[in-house]
């Protein structure tokens, strides 16, 4: 699954690309919606600061 670290900058980048409007802003830290989220990987792959991380 894919977490959000607190490497996360509250760009939004990744808001922006989810295709199943998984990530959530929530505080602290920005939180991926497991029962959302179908794993494409895009917000990883278009994160700035390689803030997401799979595990
Ligand atoms: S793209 Fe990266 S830095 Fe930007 S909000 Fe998402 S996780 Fe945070
Ligand atoms: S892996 Fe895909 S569906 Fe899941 S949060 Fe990232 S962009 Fe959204």
């Amino acid at each position: 699954m894919y977490i959000i670290t607190d490497k996360c900058r509250f760009c939004d980048t990744c808001i922006t690309v989810c295709p199943a409007e998984a990530i959530e802003r929530t505080y602290p830290i920005y939180r991926i919606n497991r029962s959302l989220c179908i794993e494409c990987g895009v917000c990883k792959e278009n994160c700035s600061f390689d803030a997401i991380i799979f595990i």
